[in-house]
């Protein structure tokens, strides 16, 4: 408001932030026709011996003059234009490529796994697309993990559940990203046809300092064992946040402690060579 309790529904600011939209969908459009993006990859370890469990694809957006684009702020922008499909098609194609090469390479546990956004779920038959991917890459469907955050999956259809059932069926994990954001309670856990919960970075962040953060974090991780739950924690960059999380009960981390997400050259060098930290 104004301060007189008059709403305006324009200012300079909204003007360029509209601009701003507009470019970068177009941008967007003209980078999708020229696949002028690239994954990084993060590894997720075991708190016992931070061995890798699983890499999680991460989209990189090299923009000519803009540099380099984060993904929170063009992924929305993909997302309501729904180029997320297209793209998401390169992603998840590109993802199964490469772990699949990494498989032949030698890093024969290692999982992959790739966030699917609800505009997908809402648009395709999930578990066709997965399927086919896989049997395109010649990955095993064992070696595929998929990310939706709990925002989509607390209000998704019958349907997308049942498609998501359907990926599990076929040996695809399942986890819930970002939980503790979309205001589920924690019952909804048990219903939820998922194998891992990624806690949000806001909950090991604050759980050091803050005593409600620090009990919520502990039930989570109490119920997510109990419910047989693999269970990560995301954005862990101290030391002091590592033994908490494993204090807790919390199996595995990610985070920029343990590794930075990095290109598939210097995974290719520092994994496959077996100098991981
Ligand atoms: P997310 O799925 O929660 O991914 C984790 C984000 O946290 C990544 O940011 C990662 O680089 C960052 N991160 C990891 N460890 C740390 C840490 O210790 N500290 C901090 N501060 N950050 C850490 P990124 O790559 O910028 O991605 C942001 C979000 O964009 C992702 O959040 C996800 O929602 C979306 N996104 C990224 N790649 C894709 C994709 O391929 N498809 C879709 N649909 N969304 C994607
Ligand atoms: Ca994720
Ligand atoms: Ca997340
Ligand atoms: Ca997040």
């Amino acid at each position: 408001t104004d301060g007189r309790g008059i709403f305006k529904v324009y200012s300079p600011e909204m003007g360029s932030k509209i601009r701003r939209y507009h470019y970068l969908l177009e941008e967007l459009r003209l980078a999708i026709a020229s696949q002028n993006f690239h994954l990084s990859f993060q590894p997720i370890v075991h708190v016992e011996d931070c061995a890798i469990d699983y890499f999680e694809a991460l989209i990189r957006w090299h923009h000519p003059i803009e540099g380099l684009i984060p993904p929170a702020e063009f992924i929305p922008i993909a997302e309501e234009s729904n180029l997320i499909l297209e793209l998401g098609d390169w992603i998840l194609l590109e993802s199964c490529r490469q772990m699949s090469a990494w498989h032949n390479a030698g890093m024969k546990k290692v999982k992959i796994s790739v966030n699917v956004s609800g505009i997908q779920l809402k648009h395709r038959p999930i578990a066709k697309w997965v399927e086919q991917t896989l049997e395109k890459t010649g990955l095993p469907a064992s070696s595929l993990m998929l990310e939706i955050t709990e925002s989509t999956l607390i209000t998704a259809s019958e349907e997308i559940i049942e498609q998501l059932e359907a990926c599990r069926r076929a040996g695809v994990t399942i986890a819930i990203d970002d939980f503790g954001t979309g205001f589920s309670s924690l019952s909804t856990l048990a219903d939820l046809p998922i194998d891992v919960i990624k806690i949000d970075k806001l909950f090991i962040t604050q759980a050091s300092q803050n005593q409600k953060y620090h009990k919520i974090l502990n039930s989570i991780s109490e119920l997510g064992n109990q419910l047989g739950l693999k269970i990560v924690a995301e954005g862990v960059e101290q030391a002091e946040q590592f033994e908490l999380v494993k204090s807790m009960g919390i199996r595995c981390v990610q985070g920029y402690l343990v590794s930075r997400p990095e290109t598939s050259h210097n995974v290719g060098t520092k994994v496959l060579k077996g100098n991981v930290n």
